[in-house]
């Protein structure tokens, strides 16, 4: 079994302070949840704040986005190299925010991808349909398109410090969760692509979260599907109990243990 990884993307919430109080309460609660990885995303402003938060505990932090340049006149822009010297283990790339509201394309997805890899961080690379492309029969297409234009030619040991969210746009953020059935074929069609354009190998290790309207209500039917390795979470990632109950509904967490006993 793949270990899991539960992820949180804050997109433009929390400042430094409601950060800080977000790990006050969130350590105590995440001390029992050592079956999976836990990641938070917060705002640039807050990274120095969640990593300091976060020193002496296993929560890891990643950022939302980076530019793919080393330094330069690029006003607004944070290079990877800066993200890692705060540090961030990871950052998010080509969230479908990015995609479709800063219309991010495949292209810059690819340089952000190399530039996060270049400087240390371990990339989550965002792939998802949105409603038209579902509702017309693309999504294969779609996500085999954005697959292979973004982790196009990577090393082995460079694909292995990939993970990789399904995050149909039109459950971002919607409330509109994708069945764990649908999400789960989903995930099987990027297995298979990683098995064609790397190896077997890599694909079993490769972790794939999926990510879209992800609530305590919701998360235990969606991991506990093979294929679903874990979650990123929006909205419900702001709420330290509400995060803390998605993780601990990862398998081989106590709630399961709970149930075998
Ligand atoms: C996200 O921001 O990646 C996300 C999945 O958001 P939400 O859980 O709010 O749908």
């Amino acid at each position: 079994m793949r270990r899991p990884v539960i992820a949180a993307n804050w997109k433009m919430f929390k400042t430094q302070a409601e950060t800080r109080s977000f790990f006050n309460r969130f350590r105590s609660l995440a001390s029992s949840l050592r079956h999976c990885d836990l990641i938070i995303a917060p705002a640039f402003t807050a990274l120095a704040a969640a990593v300091e938060a976060a020193r002496g505990s296993e929560i890891l932090i990643s950022a939302q986005d980076l530019y793919w340049e080393k330094e330069g006149a690029w006003t607004g822009e944070v290079s990877a190299g800066m993200i890692a010297e705060v540090g961030c283990r990871f950052t998010l790339v080509g969230h479908s925010e990015r995609r479709h509201v800063f219309g991010e394309t495949d292209d810059q997805i690819h340089r952000k991808l190399r530039a996060a890899l270049a400087a240390g961080l371990a990339p989550i690379v965002c792939v998802g349909e949105t409603l038209s492309e579902r509702e017309a029969n693309q999504t294969e297409d779609v996500l085999r398109r954005q697959f292979n234009s973004s982790l196009t030619g990577l090393t082995a040991p460079e694909f292995s410090r990939i993970l990789l969210a399904y995050e149909p746009v039109w459950a971002i953020g919607t409330g509109r969760t994708a069945t764990p059935d649908l999400a789960a074929a989903a995930h099987g069609l990027l297995r298979e692509l990683a098995s064609h354009a790397y190896s077997s190998a890599s694909s079993q290790n490769l972790r794939i979260l999926y990510g879209g309207s992800v609530k305590p209500e919701n998360s235990a039917a969606l991991l506990a599907e093979e294929e679903i390795d874990g979650a990123l979470v929006g909205g419900a990632s702001l709420d330290p109990v509400a995060f803390a109950a998605i993780a601990k509904s990862a398998p081989g967490g106590p709630l399961e243990q709970n149930r075998s006993v």
